[in-house]
């Protein structure tokens, strides 16, 4: 596993570049078995190479920069044994040369859920998607389906601006009570983290209310923001259209259910995709079929 840090470094990439596709899991460190499972899903298909950076452009004012968990050794430890090629570990001034300069603008799909509540967030997370596309070239990227919105607004940026890169989501890994594993989950103190449980209760409420046949977005998010009492600050309970991320009322077709709320010191976001079809309601990908 080559730890690799500056633009310089990226060169020995150039020994993974054959006729196995080179698979790019991109992420802001502070690793758990969600990102350790978007790894293994990546070396199905060629040599992986993983980046730990934290991105100083996706984070607002107030938001938790600073706070933010970094511990590249431990991080380095939990993916030896998976067996990367590589990891990519720059510092800010390896990706942002300079203060400001161009940026990329995020599409549609960015404008609601948490692009609404964290103004500048998504123009951030495709501006360093972008680098570290253009500075790895992966023929393949793994992406989370935990952060769906971030999901479908990269596969926007890749089909409009015709990045020659292929995406793959992967399934959102969960604690045994189900909520979803986040470095943010460090934040929880045990109250918080028991209440936190109210965003996977929704999920589920919202799930059983498109199987009940429940056709009215309105009831769908009623029924959704009802579970999460216990959250300090709901952000947002919602199901919307997928891929283009609109609130129609729900039939056949693609969903997600999405939620995102303040519980103690950590804000919190998790969703569901699901299939309305003739099987009934079954959980689905964002990107591909
Ligand atoms: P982050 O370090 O939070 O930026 O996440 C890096 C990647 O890991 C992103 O593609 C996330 O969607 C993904 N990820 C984070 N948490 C999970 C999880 N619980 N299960 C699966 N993937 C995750």
């Amino acid at each position: 596993m080559e730890l690799l840090r500056t633009r310089t470094d990226l060169a020995r990439l150039d020994g993974l570049r054959g006729p196995r596709p080179l698979v790019l899991v991109p992420t802001m460190g502070a690793l758990h078995a969600g990102h350790l499972s978007l790894v293994e899903a990546a070396a199905r298909y060629g040599p992986v190479v993983v980046s730990i950076f934290v991105n100083p452009t996706q984070f607002g004012p107030g938001e938790d920069y600073d706070a933010y968990p970094r511990d590249l050794e431990s991080d380095l430890d939990l993916l030896r044994p998976l067996g990367p090629a590589a990891v990519f570990a720059p510092d800010v001034a390896t990706l942002y040369g300079r203060e400001g300069g161009v940026h990329v603008a995020a599409g549609p799909r960015a404008r609601g859920l948490c692009g609404a509540r964290r103004p500048g967030h998504f123009d951030g997370v495709l501006t360093v998607v972008l680098k570290l596309f253009n500075l790895i070239r992966p023929d393949i990227a793994v992406f989370g389906r935990k952060d769906g919105q971030q999901c479908l607004a990269i596969a926007e940026m890749v089909e409009d601006l015709a990045v020659p890169v292929r995406l793959i989501d992967a399934p959102t890994v969960r604690e045994p009570d189900g909520l979803a594993m986040s470095s943010r989950n460090r934040y929880l103190d045990p109250d918080a983290r028991r209440r936190a449980r109210a965003l996977w209760r929704a999920l589920q409420a919202g799930r059983e209310a498109l199987a009940e046949g429940v056709a009215t977005a309105d009831e769908i998010e009623d029924r959704m923001t009802l579970q999460l009492a216990d959250a300090d600050v709901v952000d947002y309970a919602h199901v919307l259209s997928v891929p283009d991320l609109e609130r129609r009322e729900p039939g056949a077709g693609r969903w997600i259910l999405a939620v995102a709320a303040h519980v103690g010191a950590a804000r919190l976001i998790d969703n569901l995709v699901l299939d309305i079809g003739p099987d009934g309601v079954v959980e689905a990908p964002l990107l591909g079929e």
